[in-house]
């Protein structure tokens, strides 16, 4: 594999040179063919699963590669931590794809670093099946994420509350930059790394920030606040609860990192939370802009020195740009839920009536995802739409009007919406059910799962064997760090 390593150059202060630990049984379980194509493994690699299990265990290294741990702090939970970093993660270096993007290839769970601190390490095979699974289903519902190339079982016990197996996930992602990584130097007082990290941030994610430009940190930083801001509403749209916004699960990027204990929503409220941590609701649904908003703050003040040497003058400029995110956000998630009921351009269409449908939504404890695909059917079925008339009350019949009045015809909004709402999404009682048997066993089932969640707005053959909603309505439904 052709792997570079532009991020070990920045210097040592940026990672740690560490192996991974071997183990004692590799065995592939999931490998991400169209990723693996898309990365240019060679099509002698790809078919040699043998070889593959040796090196997306950590037990072999691909000539070429490098492994290194990544340096990092973040706030976790609102609680600064200085010191974090890669404590079970492998950084084997960086490949260009196809298209010219570098990306950056990880192991997890592949054995202790220098900040593993009581940590083993290791990662259970849950967990990591877990991630394959979640961001195969974000790609393909078209939101911004890191990606699996693979899950290995490592033939080893891992111990947490229960003994489980173990395996090693390989990911790949633009790059593993975070919010956390700009708080570290920056809470070393290490001004020459940090002006590196910006350097080297710009060039590898926004090159378009010309080098002499004045204005270039203030232009990064409002880059980053719009990814970030993109990449909220995508979940929002898709109805994702990350549960873990920590700030060193935040990428520059603009990608979702971190599958520990995320979910999706079913019954539309913004207060849902299953993370067994998030005890106070800190990462619930409808918190989830508000905590980006406060992340972009904890890295926009990482950059007040570069941005104007008179502090103050630097500081009032940074503060506008984060109060500004509220706006900014207002007006694209505006947009996003506009799409949802059909409306492309959404200048006239009157938002008050998005906001009593959920409003509705949740008085009348209403599927998130079935309610906007039921949604889509009733512009040509009437029994659907009496249905829904009945259940959603008058805001159904003042979206109809607005459709009329913004004389959209039901084709096109159909079409809209269908291109906006998916079909299927990655229930957690299907999550855990295909994690089950893939611990007796099955790997098959989440071959299955994977192939149906690649075309969420697709009805296939298989996708009504993962549309069913909770009995239980999710209640009771928990989620963990997996660590
Ligand atoms: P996470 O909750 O996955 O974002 O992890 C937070 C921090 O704990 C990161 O620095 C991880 O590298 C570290 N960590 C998580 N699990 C383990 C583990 N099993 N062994 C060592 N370090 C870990
Ligand atoms: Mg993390």
């Amino acid at each position: 594999m052709n792997f570079s390593h532009s991020y070990s150059q920045l210097g040592k202060e940026f990672f740690q040179r560490v192996l991974p630990t071997p183990v004692t049984a590799p065995q592939l379980l999931l490998f991400n063919d169209e990723l693996a194509q898309q990365l240019a493994l060679s099509p002698a690699l790809i078919s040699d699963s043998k070889l593959l299990a040796q090196y997306f265990s950590g037990n072999l290294l691909p000539e070429q590669a490098n492994a290194i741990a990544l340096t990092y702090a973040g706030h976790q939970f609102g609680g600064f931590n200085p010191q974090l970093g890669d404590g079970r993660a492998h950084l084997l270096g960086e490949l260009i794809d196809q298209s010219g993007s570098r990306f950056d290839v990880q192991l997890k769970g592949s054995g202790q670093t220098p900040y593993s601190r009581q940590g083993d390490g290791r990662c259970p095979l849950g967990p990591a099946i877990r991630e394959f699974i979640m961001s195969e289903a974000m790609f393909h519902l078209n939101v911004p994420t890191t990606r699996c190339l693979a899950v290995v079982a490592t033939g080893e016990p891992v111990y947490r509350q229960q003994t489980s197996p173990g395996a090693v996930v390989t990911r790949v992602a633009s790059s593993h930059i975070r919010v956390g990584t700009f708080q570290y130097f920056s809470a070393q007082g290490d001004r020459e790394s940090l002006e590196k990290l910006i350097n080297y941030t710009i060039s590898r994610h926004f090159d378009d920030i010309a080098g002499d430009d004045p204005e270039r940190v203030v232009k990064f930083l409002n880059k980053v606040i719009d990814k970030q801001i993109d990449l909220i509403i995508e979940w929002l749209r898709v109805g994702f609860i990350h549960g873990v916004m920590n700030t060193d699960n935040t990428l520059i990027n603009g990608e979702t990192i971190d599958f520990g204990p995320c979910a999706m929503m079913g019954t539309y409220h913004p207060g849902t939370v299953y993370s067994s941590i998030d005890s106070q609701g800190r990462y619930a649904f409808g918190n989830q802009a508000q905590i980006a908003n406060w992340n972009m703050a904890r890295f926009a003040e990482t950059l007040i020195p570069f941005i104007d040497n008179d502090q103050e003058q630097a500081i009032s400029l940074v503060q506008e740009i984060i109060y500004g995110f509220v706006d900014q956000f207002n007006q694209k998630y505006q947009q996003m839920l506009a799409s949802k009921l059909g409306v492309r351009d959404n200048h006239k269409f009157e938002h008050q009536v998005a906001k009593d449908i959920l409003q509705a939504m949740q008085e009348r404890s209403l599927d998130y995802t079935v309610t906007f695909v039921q949604l889509a059917q009733s512009l040509t079925d009437k029994d659907v739409a009496d249905k829904l008339h009945g259940q959603l009350g008058k805001c159904y019949q003042q979206w109809r009007e607005q459709l009329n009045m913004l004389a959209i015809d039901a084709q096109s909004a159909q079409r809209v919406m269908q291109q906006t709402n998916p079909l299927v999404i990655p229930r957690n009682h299907h999550v855990e059910q295909v994690l089950a048997e893939c611990e007796n066993g099955n790997i098959d089932a989440a071959i299955k799962f994977i192939q149906v969640l690649k075309s969420p707005y697709e009805q296939l053959t298989d996708t009504h064997l993962y549309q069913d909603l909770p009995i239980d309505n999710d209640s009771g439904y928990r989620t963990f760090c997996g660590t």
